[in-house]
């Protein structure tokens, strides 16, 4: 009975990309898998980047959408 349990703890090694507007580096970013990466202020500043009336966020670099903070 081998318990051979790769435990890799992932709670803080987490990183997130700075913000692409303002590069400030807050810890959490709105990130898209494509690079794009907006802090919260700048993705809430940016309206014409929201859609379905504020619910998601389209990705101006490739186009997805993403659940954004006013859920
Ligand atoms: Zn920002
Ligand atoms: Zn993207």
């Amino acid at each position: 009975m081998i318990s051979d349990k790769t435990t890799r703890t992932r709670k803080s090694g987490r990183t997130f990309p700075s913000c692409l507007a303002c590069h400030a580096d807050p810890g959490f970013t709105w990130a898209c898998g494509c690079g794009f990466a907006l802090c919260t202020d700048c993705l809430r500043q940016n309206n014409d980047l929201w859609m379905g009336g504020g619910r998601t966020w389209r990705c101006p670099q490739c186009g997805k959408e993403h659940l954004g903070p006013n859920r």
